[in-house]
């Protein structure tokens, strides 16, 4: 089986057991991505690539370790042989990092308004990057949203001053107001991500109550035309209710404006814990679409410096997971 189709089935299942020695020092706890608030989560890598899996007892997929992070994973008749990686902040190699861990919107399928997080100051997240410097190679922002829009643009654009230029990239996601791209670009971010979420307007309306996919995408225009093309990111989450062909006109409307998707498969949470995720077929279906639209426009993941294009651990990334 080829990476990219192992991958498909680990992302459907979505978790492993750990057994062999002890791997407390692997397992990560997030209040962001996928699983936040959960019961922590691992990064397996072979041959420099590299899944996220929640831990979970009773998962089909084992991984075995067998010290100093060398571990095999186990799925069927198949066997992998790789590593732990040790998380920086968050996911391997990269600070990437929650400014505020709560949010006023109640977006169904998000943990975090649930959460009840609160925000870091300036200095926490400056002590934070230095902890982890020489083991980095980019530096992410994310956020809630603690009052509104504006103000968490102006508390991460605090946070952006405070920590100064950085000797790695710097990319940011968190959900835009009208001059958040040009307040980011002029404030040296490298890379931005503004989620779009939901593959149609219909199912982001459900979705998200009180935000605006237009006005997301109005972002991203904007953002392309500042940052460039392939330097602006866009995850919708696969899973939702949309149709295969609902996918691919969204991937296509990404890609045509310069935009490179992040096609995140469904984890269920919250108000959609009774939602599944997806099957490995419709994974690795989705994920020729995607190849093919990101063909299409020339872009290339393998260029992307910052946040999921270059962690690759909650996705199929056409371009890195497989050429
Ligand atoms: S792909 Fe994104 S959300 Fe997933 S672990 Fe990596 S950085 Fe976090």
């Amino acid at each position: 089986m080829r990476w990219h189709e192992l991958k498909a089935e680990l992302l459907s299942i979505g978790s492993c057991r750990i057994t062999g020695l002890d791997a407390a020092g692997y397992i990560e706890r997030s209040s962001a991505g996928p699983g936040a608030g959960g019961p922590g989560s691992l990064f397996f890598s072979s041959e420099g690539r590299r899944v996220r899996l929640s831990v979970a007892a009773d998962s089909p997929i084992e991984i075995l370790h067998e010290g100093e992070g060398n571990a095999i994973l186990r799925f069927g008749l198949t066997e992998v042989i790789g590593l732990l990686e040790k998380p920086a902040l968050h996911c391997p190699r990269q600070a990437y990092i929650t400014v505020t861990g709560r949010c006023i919107f109640s977006c169904k399928y998000c943990p975090v308004p649930l959460n009840h997080g609160r925000a870091k100051s300036p200095d926490e997240i400056a002590d934070m990057i230095e902890s982890v410097a020489d083991r980095i190679d980019a530096l992410s922002l994310t956020s809630g949203v603690l009052d509104s829009v504006e103000g968490e643009e102006s508390r991460v654009i605090e946070v952006l001053r405070r920590i100064g230029s950085q000797t790695v990239p710097i990319g940011v996601s968190i959900y835009p107001g009208p001059k958040t791209p040009e307040k980011l670009f002029s404030e040296g971010v490298l890379e931005v991500k503004f989620n779009l979420e939901a593959a149609t307007p219909a199912l982001f309306q459900e979705m998200c109550p009180g935000l605006s996919w237009d006005e997301i995408l109005r972002s991203l225009d904007q953002s392309v035309a500042l940052f460039g093309e392939g330097r602006v990111f866009s995850n919708v989450i696969l899973g939702l209710g949309e149709t295969d062909e609902e996918m691919d006109a969204c991937i296509r409307l990404l890609t045509e404006r310069g935009v490179i998707p992040v096609i995140r498969p469904l984890t269920p949470a919250a108000h959609l814990s009774s939602f599944s995720r997806p099957v490995p077929s419709r994974l690795l279906k989705i994920s020729t679409m995607h190849a093919h639209a990101l063909k299409d426009s020339g872009l290339d993941t393998r260029k992307a410096r910052t946040m999921c294009t270059l962690c690759t651990g909650c996705d199929i990334v056409p371009g890195r997971d497989y050429k």
